[in-house]
């Protein structure tokens, strides 16, 4: 654990904050924004984006100031412009609609999702049926799912694996979504192992390091918290485990704010020790504010609480190193003439 503790002045010293590190920005958020960031840079306004970039609603409003442009689907993207795929990932057949419709592509899929999709891949063409543990309806999940449709079969939780059907028991192999409750995803494995004792685990763990961290960081925070304030938006699976993994190891309270304006006053009633976090899509100015907000109101006793080190990056999408401008022109004249 690193400690950094400041002296109270008049306050009562057990009026506390426990910041949880590692917390917000993970490796794959990081290159995700800087991707946007450096395609206004490098091409100009606009740049199109499927789906927010990642799940924060403070980092989509900063990038649309900038010139992006987000948007549902490919063909909202008039031909000869560039759009980026977000850190979630897309199915293939998404790469296949930006093709035809004259795009140029720069895809800042986190590279530890990729993994997940190549598993997938892998696994189909070995003919598993392949049980992926995710969240329905979540863009992750859609991507992963999009690399092997016949072969997939989506289970939401330990309620869910009694629904499951498969063709053959003894050739099943389960996968997940990289953002989910590691306690919650073991329960899920151990009811699917009970019905497939052949069950086939992934080579390697798919729920990511940067959840994995912030998760055991706010274990350790909760265990002597009244109060867990994790910042976050509503959308962002990480951040909503992080806020049941606090309640489920010790936190009196929990809640996911998009900010300090957020919070509300009464819910620090009677309370000593506010735990804090944040999930893997937040910039560090928004705890910045949660923290100024809990200052201003006698919390300035701070102790980071960093049970593991963190210490990940990844390389920028390669598209970045070519022409793309020249190429989405040449791609969106084609598509002109094929149309005409
Ligand atoms: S949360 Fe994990 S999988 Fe998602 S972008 Fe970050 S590092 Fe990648």
């Amino acid at each position: 654990m690193v400690a950094m503790t400041a002296t109270p002045v008049s306050r009562p010293a057990e009026r506390r904050i426990l910041l949880a590190a590692p917390r917000g920005y993970c490796a794959g958020v990081d290159r995700a924004v800087i991707a946007v960031e450096q395609a206004l840079e490098q091409y100009g306004a606009p740049i199109y984006v499927r789906h927010e970039i990642v799940h924060n609603k403070y980092v989509v409003q900063t990038l649309e100031k900038k010139g992006a442009i987000f948007v549902e689907e490919t063909s909202e993207v008039p031909a000869g412009e560039i759009v980026i795929f977000s850190a979630h990932g897309v199915a293939p057949q998404v790469h296949d609609e930006a093709e035809r419709g004259g795009l140029a592509t720069i895809d800042a899929t986190c590279p530890l999702v990729t993994k997940v999709h190549k598993e997938a891949v892998r696994f189909a063409k070995d003919d598993y049926d392949i049980l992926l543990i995710g969240h329905e309806g979540h863009e992750e999940v859609i991507g992963t799912s999009g690399e092997a449709p016949d072969h997939i079969t989506l289970v939401d939780g330990p309620d869910d694996v009694q629904n499951v059907e498969v063709r053959d028991p003894d050739k099943v192999v389960w996968l997940s979504q990289t953002t989910l409750s590691v306690d919650e995803t073991m329960e899920t494995v151990d009811a699917l192992q009970s019905r497939y004792p052949n069950l086939l685990s992934p080579p390697s763990d798919d729920i990511c390091y940067a959840t994995q961290n912030r998760q055991t960081a706010i274990k350790k925070v909760a265990a002597e918290s009244d109060l867990v304030l994790v910042v976050g938006s509503k959308n962002s699976s990480n951040s909503v485990r992080l806020v049941e993994t606090a309640l489920n190891h010790g936190a009196t309270a929990g809640h996911l704010v998009d900010n300090a304006g957020e919070i509300d006053e009464s819910w620090l009633e009677g309370v000593t020790t506010v735990g804090l976090s944040s999930g893997a899509s937040v910039p560090d100015v928004l705890i910045d504010g949660v923290l100024d907000w809990l200052r201003e109101r006698g919390w300035d006793d701070l102790e980071v609480v960093q049970p593991v080190e963190e210490h990940m990056q990844f390389s920028l999408p390669k598209e970045l190193r070519r022409d793309l401008r020249t190429e989405a022109a040449e791609k969106g004249k084609v598509r002109a003439e094929g149309a005409g």
